[in-house]
């Protein structure tokens, strides 16, 4: 433990962003971080619990208590090495996690948590600047090859993991630039895909072979992946959900996705043809979640006239709600820094038509507000208020509405079974399909989650290969059982 009175002596200290003023100019980071002396007073806060709820809340086991009281010491090195156990990316989980871990963190029952994202985002930050993030080939080639197909934190995680343990594993990728969601979901401004670039060359440097532009198959015909002894298919949940409504193919309805990875290729100096812009429109997105904050951020960025955003849940709480009580993830409204740049937000209202002019183009949404009707037993019941009919004029509707789960080309392809949700069919902590030698992890395997859940999917999913291939494994993730094993 840091410092036994820690807790007691210093308050909770989060990063600050950069005014709004300034930050809607560009597409770059805008977080201002902690001082080192501010960061080990934040580690110091940790009370080294008997029982770590807090790893209990992280997917990966992060050894929490640990790389806190080494932070404390001013020990960043072995925070560092105690962190990269656990977690080959903490670069990305400490920009993007919604930190699980922080909110079943012990202290969070009478204080606010220990500020762990950020320590973790600073041992990173610090150990990639003094040098010590370097690449770590293994001593020994095995000969087995293993393809990994997708190159997003699932697909990375296995490659680093498996490639630790002497195969050689080559990455397939259908985009042109490597990283999955990070690259082309999330924004810039979110994470700087330098960030990526970054790991990226160390995992080329350990002797990982990136292919990208294959979309296996499309143009990579899937015949070719049993020259391989085993695949891992960790291709995401990326079939995008639309909307039953009358004029949803209206020019001027997008695709949040379409609008997001737009923009992102052209900060990275691509011409897209037609882009989609928000630029002097009256800009409506449809979808509460991370991807619609995401929109409402680059919306603003682009210069909209005006941001509204529609939710068809009721308002959660502003604070935790009696039914998810410590050390459950809350049901709580969640406010992101892009809310905070600009929108109206509304609750409980369901689109009911897309307006056009003669010429097709979106003129105005109708809406109607809707409640929901709870019935023991039954699925909930969406009830439209009578009277509450409304007009809104708008531009550019932008649905954010999720993904109905992984596309189906592979599963048809080679012969993979799907779930009753129409994820790739592998059984939490085996990882194998159907077919002995594929395997599947990420998003593609539990349906649209989280980076830090992809993380740790790829790094079990590369330990079970690893048995499969040598009747044995050392590589250290947590086990079905949520044990820690091989650290
Ligand atoms: C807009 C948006 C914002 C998000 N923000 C956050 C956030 O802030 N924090 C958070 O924790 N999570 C966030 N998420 C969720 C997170 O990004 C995903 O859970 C995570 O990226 C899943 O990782 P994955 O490796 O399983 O799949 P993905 O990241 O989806 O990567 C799959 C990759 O496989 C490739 N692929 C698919 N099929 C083929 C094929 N046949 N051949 C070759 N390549 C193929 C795809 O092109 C893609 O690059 C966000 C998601 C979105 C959409
Ligand atoms: S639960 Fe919170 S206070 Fe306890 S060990 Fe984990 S981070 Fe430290």
């Amino acid at each position: 433990m840091g410092k036994v009175t820690g807790f007691k002596e210093f308050e909770r200290k989060d990063e600050s962003y950069k005014p709004v003023k300034d930050r809607v100019k560009h597409y770059n980071e805008f977080t201002v971080p902690l001082k080192d002396k501010d960061i080990i007073e934040q580690g110091s806060r940790c009370m080294d619990c008997g029982i770590p709820f807090c790893h209990s809340g992280c997917p990966l086991g992060n050894l929490i208590p640990d790389f806190n009281h080494m932070v404390h010491q001013g020990e960043w090195q072995k925070a560092s090495w105690i962190l990269h156990s656990t977690n080959n990316f903490p670069e990305f989980t400490g920009r993007l996690c919604p930190a699980p871990c922080e909110k079943a963190c012990v202290l969070g029952i009478i204080e606010d948590p220990v500020s762990i994202e950020n320590i973790e985002k600073s041992i990173v930050e610090r150990a990639f600047k003094e040098g010590w993030i370097k690449p770590q080939p293994p001593k020994v080639r095995t000969e087995k090859t293993i393809a990994i197909v997708g190159s997003g934190p699932a697909g990375l995680a296995a490659a680093q993991q498996l490639n630790r343990a002497g195969h050689t594993v080559t990455v397939f990728e259908r985009d042109d630039a490597i990283g999955g969601l990070l690259r082309y979901g999330i924004p810039n401004f979110k994470m700087e895909k330098g960030i990526i670039d970054r790991r990226l060359a160390i995992l080329k440097a350990e002797g990982i072979v990136f292919k990208t532009n294959v979309n296996v198959g499309v143009n990579y015909d899937v015949e070719e992946l049993k020259k391989f002894d085993a695949v891992v298919l960790c291709g995401g949940a990326t079939e995008r959900r639309s909307l039953p409504t009358p004029g949803i193919d209206a020019d001027g309805v997008v695709q949040a996705m379409d609008f997001l990875t737009q923009q992102t290729k052209v900060v990275f100096g691509q011409k897209i043809k037609d882009q989609v812009l928000a630029t002097g429109k009256n800009v409506i997105v449809i979808g509460g979640g991370d991807t619609g904050s995401d929109c409402i951020g680059t919306s603003n960025r682009q210069g909209a006239k005006s941001v509204v955003n529609f939710e068809i849940m009721p308002k959660p709480p502003g604070h935790r709600s009696p039914t998810t009580p410590w050390p459950y993830w809350p049901l709580q409204l969640k406010t992101s820094t892009s809310h905070k740049e600009g929108v109206e937000r509304n609750w409980l209202i369901n689109t009911k038509e897309f307006v056009t002019n003669a010429k097709g183009k979106l003129t105005a949404l109708k809406t109607v507000n809707v409640e929901w009707e709870m019935i023991p037993g039954e699925r909930p019941k969406l009830i439209e208020v009578p009277g509450t009919e409304k007009t809104w004029k708008c531009d550019l509707a932008l649905l954010a509405l999720g993904f109905t789960g992984p596309e189906s080309t592979l599963a048809e392809k080679l012969g993979i079974k799907r779930d009753a949700r129409s994820n790739y069919k592998a059984e939490y902590g085996k990882y194998q399909t159907n077919i002995p030698n594929i395997f599947t992890a990420g998003d593609m395997r539990r349906g649209q989650s989280l980076i830090v859940w992809a993380i740790s999917e790829g790094r079990e999913a590369a330990r079970q290969v690893d048995i499969y291939l040598m009747g044995k494994s050392d590589l250290a993730t947590k086990n079905e059982e949520g044990d820690l094993v091989g650290l």
